[in-house]
């Protein structure tokens, strides 16, 4: 399968993880909208968050907490979690992935 992110969480693409769990790894994004931006991706693949959650729930709840922690350590506090579910909803990469947004990043 021809999938970036199975690339990337496997380690066969290198990149830096902002912080990693049990069931998934942070990286930033490479084409960030906001000052804060990284992504959130589980380690095994789901086409989208909607197949992750009836899939794994134990991994969707560990993506989820990932996001507060990167969030909580790169930003102010104020933040989004957003998952792109669907073409017409924008997702680009069929991965799973949430995205930690921030426009106050920590100093
Ligand atoms: P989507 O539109 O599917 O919700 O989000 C996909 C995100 O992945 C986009 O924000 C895009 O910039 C990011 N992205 C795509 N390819 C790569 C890559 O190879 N490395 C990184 N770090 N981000 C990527
Ligand atoms: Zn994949």
């Amino acid at each position: 399968m021809d999938c970036i992110f199975c690339k990337i969480t496997s380690g066969e693409i290198p990149a830096t993880f902002v912080a990693e769990s049990e069931h998934a790894v942070a990286f930033n994004d490479i084409n960030p909208t906001q000052p804060v931006h990284v992504l959130v991706v589980p380690r095994v693949h789901y086409t989208d968050v909607a197949h992750l959650a009836v899939s794994d729930t134990e991994a969707l709840a560990d993506l989820i907490q990932l996001g507060v922690k990167v969030a909580e350590m790169t930003s102010t506090g104020s933040f989004r979690l957003q998952f792109n579910t669907g073409a017409e909803a924008g997702q680009t990469v069929f991965h799973a992935h949430g995205h930690i947004t921030s426009r106050t990043p920590r100093s």
